[in-house]
């Protein structure tokens, strides 16, 4: 029928025009021009349209010539401004901006004077079609139908980003009729300022995890961006894009989040027309490579712009068309003499080659029989799982994985053998095997980097022979550009892998690539432990802190002077001094001075005296006393045995500050070429600055390897080593005369170095997890630093020594004594008091009398004894009594109060 139609449109045109019957022998035709009046801000579309215009040109005897209009998106006035401009110019045929109420505005306008108005964007309403070649809604609510058929969804979300968008849902539920699946309808709009969280979220709460998604091609990326942020990009959700452009989309992210994307897309991005405009983009506009794997740069919008030029091209060089200037205004009723032809003529075409979206065919004004490839985002990229074509039978066939050869051959490290370097002899990285055997090749070697080597190449099915790449472990200098050590080795190519303890930094970085890291460790401090003390004279004093001997004289000073006043005050402790003369003259006290001082230093003693206290007072300051030296006693004794035996307790170095200082004139150094030495060369803080300058000024104290400056410290000749954490540990338990002293200064790890972009670097990573998840890598670290060669150094020479007991391990001694002591005054002085108050009474002298003549007695400190008759004098006042106060002081336990 169309053919027909096309031969009866070429019969006519011939008629009216009269031409020749040829009408590629019409020579005098002027080019025809086209118009474009794009909104696209990238100049992509113009730039397709003039590859276009070009591409069909050279197929052409009437060229055409393309005029292109820029106007704002969305601008009708400006717009149809500029068509009035094109028309002027005589414009046979006229490309339609993006903005749909602007293209709306511009088809009535080319409607009105016959004009072709070409509109290569989704249109969804059947008034704004023009020429369209874009698939009808109707059409893609179709394949969207079909595929969800396959998929054999019995519910599912769709989400549109407009109203407009409703169409499709509308022919999607005309398709199913009354049965169908159960649809949730939620819209995403641009009108949420491009935040369509809140959408998103009420997906994850809802039971749905299968999502149909209409709308702009910039909206849908979008919203798949935000479905990654709220958590839906993951295997439990199936996405099914109905917009036509999802092969322009940055993929790359949701490649390996296992959610299933698929997609339809109307062209092959490796079809050779889009490959020659892509080629075109780039070299004109400096477009970034193009996209592969099933990805494109080139949208739909763009293909059909270059398709629709090529229906153009099909159509001037079959129908002799010259159109004529117009003048736009609607009272001038000028049209384009043939444009209703040339429509009709573009409507009844049917191209099926030199087009980038495949079959061009109308029904009407509808686009028909064209197909859609159905993709879907696998790791390797977008894959076509299908083809959709209009009025057929829906094929889905999903291929069987793509092998990613780069993966499975290129990258497979079985047979592969590789150079690796060690630096031997290096302890316990890497060291010759003592045997009285000659050894040749990888068997000469052992440690923990051989070792580990080899699990990975159990692992991973390499061969590998080692090499000794010295003790330069390598630098890269970024202004010369230059490496050096083993890192040259591996920039040059001469060697594949470095296993030693071969730190990752970021200068090394820059050169070579590393392995995740294999054992973490930092910068400390080797040094000599402290050497056996010279036995000292007044060494005997070292169980107790100064502190504590002073408060000990003083304590028993103070308790001689306590039990010399509490004597005095205790009645009981004034004694008949001859027990044969009944009637004494005078009492006597046992604790004079000399007797208190003797009695406290036969307790301190552990001794004991023959003076024995009678008071309660007097008891019980003895009492605390005795306790008081009993654990002091106690303490001295445990605390000497421990001083006898020990080493000389403090070093003079304890931390990097102190080796700053050259405290004790301890002088320090590293490894020349190590990372420790670059990181005090880069360092910032003072403390490493001030190292570095002294390093750098005593280069006689750097060493070549770790074990020269393990000897260095071992010689005991006041140097300090820097050295890593792990090496230090190593050496420690082996030589019981090193030490580690302070903390790690940093913190770092050891990687296996390996050449830039090396291919394998991830199949060595993962091999590495494994092994460090299966505890080989701890059990290989137990082998070479705690097993082998190791326990040789007691724990005891770890002992960090006795020190003098303080005032702080004693003072609650100290306070039991002090308490002790004023209780015992408390005692003495109640009883005291009560003595004289009951003497008072007895000779009814008043109480303040009786007490001052007490007081007097207990303070004549010279006098020790007390004569009975001295109170007569005093209580002369008083009434003559049948008894002596004398005598109720000899006789208390009758008649006069006595404390005890
Ligand atoms: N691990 C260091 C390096 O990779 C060597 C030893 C050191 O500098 O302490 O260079």
């Amino acid at each position: 029928m169309h053919f027909w139609l096309a031969v009866l449109v070429l019969l006519w045109s011939r008629a009216v025009h009269g031409y020749g019957s040829n009408p590629y022998a019409v020579s005098n035709r002027q080019a025809i021009r086209i118009g474009l009046i794009t909104d696209d801000t990238t100049d992509r579309i113009r730039q397709t349209f003039e590859h276009a215009i070009a591409v069909v040109n050279s197929d052409l005897s009437v060229p055409l010539v393309g005029e292109t209009e820029q106007v704002a998106y969305g601008n009708s006035v400006h717009a149809f401004e500029q068509l009035c401009r094109l028309m002027q110019n005589g414009v046979g045929a006229v490309f339609g901006p993006a903005a749909r109420h602007t293209a709306a505005h511009l088809l009535n306008a080319c409607d009105a004077k016959d004009v072709p108005f070409i509109y290569p964007h989704l249109s969804l309403s059947p008034q704004t079609d023009g020429f369209n070649l874009y698939p009808h809604p109707e059409d893609i609510a179709h394949a969207l139908f079909d595929i969800i058929t396959k998929f054999g969804w019995s519910r599912f979300i769709f989400c549109y980003e407009s109203s407009e968008y409703l169409t499709i849902l509308d022919h999607l539920m005309t398709l199913y009729g009354t049965k169908g699946p159960v649809i949730k309808v939620m819209r995403y709009d641009l009108n949420l300022n491009g935040n369509y969280k809140a959408v998103l979220r009420r997906i994850r709460k809802s039971e749905d995890s299968r999502i149909v998604v209409v709308g702009s091609t910039e909206g849908v990326a979008e919203l798949l961006r935000q479905a990654q942020q709220v958590g839906i990009m993951n295997e439990d959700y199936t996405y099914l894009v109905g917009n036509l452009d999802l092969h322009t989309y940055e993929l790359e992210e949701y490649k390996y989040s296992e959610a299933n994307i698929t997609g339809i897309r109307m062209f092959d991005p490796d079809k050779k027309e889009v490959r020659d405009l892509v080629e075109t983009l780039q070299h004109e506009i400096g477009e970034s490579e193009p996209m592969n794997n099933g990805s494109s740069t080139i949208t739909l919008a763009m293909a059909l712009t270059y398709d629709a030029v090529r229906v153009i091209a099909e159509t001037t060089n079959f129908l002799p068309y010259q159109p004529q200037q117009l003048n736009c205004s609607e009272h001038h009723d000028n049209v384009q003499p043939d444009g209703s032809t040339f429509k009709n003529y573009m409507r009844s075409l049917d191209i099926l080659d030199k087009t980038i979206t495949g079959r061009i065919f109308f029904q009407g004004n509808m686009r028909k029989r064209f197909s859609f490839d159905v993709i879907e985002l696998q790791p390797v990229g977008l894959v076509k799982v299908g083809t959709w074509e209009e009025g057929k039978d829906f094929e889905f066939k999903r291929p069987p994985p793509i092998i990613d050869l780069n993966e499975n051959e290129e990258n497979t490290l079985v047979n592969k053998t590789f150079k690796v370097l060690i630096s031997v002899p290096n302890k316990p990285y890497a060291s010759l095997v003592e045997s009285i055997n000659t050894l040749i090749g990888n068997d000469q070697y052992e440690g923990y980097g051989i070792d580990l080597i080899k699990e990975l190449a159990d692992k991973l099915g390499f061969n590998f022979t080692f090499h000794n790449g010295g003790n330069d472990y390598g630098s890269f200098n970024k202004s010369t550009n230059m490496t050096t050590g083993m890192l040259k080795e591996i920039v040059e190519g001469h060697a594949d892998l470095a296993i030693t303890d071969l730190t990752i930094t970021s200068e090394r970085e820059e050169a070579i690539d590393f392995s995740i890291p294999f054992m973490n460790l930092g910068i400390a401090i080797l040094y000599i432990k402290p050497q056996k003390a010279e036995p000292e004279i007044f060494s005997f004093m070292d169980p107790f802190s100064k502190e504590v001997w002073l408060y000990l004289g003083i304590a028993y000073l103070g308790v001689s002077l306590c039990l010399f006043v509490l004597g005095r005050l205790s009645p009981s402790e004034w004694d008949n001094p001859y027990p044969c003369i009944e009637e004494p003259e005078e009492l006597e006290n046992q604790f004079t001075i000399n007797n208190s001082l003797w009695f406290t230093t036969g307790a301190l003693l552990q001794q004991g005296s023959e003076i024995a206290p009678k008071a309660l007072s007097t008891r019980t300051i003895s009492a605390i006393w005795w306790f008081f030296t009993l654990i002091m006693v106690s303490s001295y004794t445990a605390n000497l045995a421990a001083f006898l035996t020990i080493e000389n307790p403090s070093s003079s170095i304890n931390s990097v500050e102190d080796l700053a200082e050259n405290k004790d004139d301890v002088q320090y150094g590293a490894k020349r070429t190590g990372s420790t030495r670059n990181f005090f060369l880069t360092s910032e803080d003072p403390i490493y600055m001030k190292m570095n300058t002294y390093m750098t000024n005593h280069p006689e104290m750097l060493t070549e390897t770790n074990q020269a400056g393990v000897d260095k410290v071992k010689a005991g000749t006041k140097y300090a080593f820097l050295m890593e954490s792990t090496s230090i540990e190593y050496n420690t338990v082996r030589e019981c005369t090193l030490k580690k002293i302070g903390e790690a200064l940093d913190e770092k790890g050891y990687g296996i170095a390996m050449p830039k972009n090396w291919p394998y670097r991830d199949k060595f990573n993962n091999a590495l997890l494994e092994l460090q998840e299966q505890g080989v890598l701890a059990r290989l670290k137990n082998k070479w630093w705690n097993e082998i060669g190791a326990g040789v150094c007691s724990d005891k020479s770890d002992d960090e020594g006795s020190s003098a007991l303080g005032m702080k391990n004693l003072s609650g001694i100290y306070a039991v004594l002090i308490v002790g002591s004023l209780f015992s005054f408390i005692i003495s002085f109640f009883y005291w008091c009560l003595f004289v108050f009951k003497k008072a009474k007895f000779y009814e002298v008043p109480f303040c009398d009786a007490l001052a003549e007490e007081f007097k007695i207990v303070v004549s400190f010279a006098e020790n004894e007390r004569a009975l008759k001295s109170a007569q004098s005093v209580y002369s006042r008083s009434r003559n009594s049948s008894q002596s106060i004398d005598s109720l002081e000899t006789d208390s336990e009758n008649n006069l109060p006595d404390e005890d």
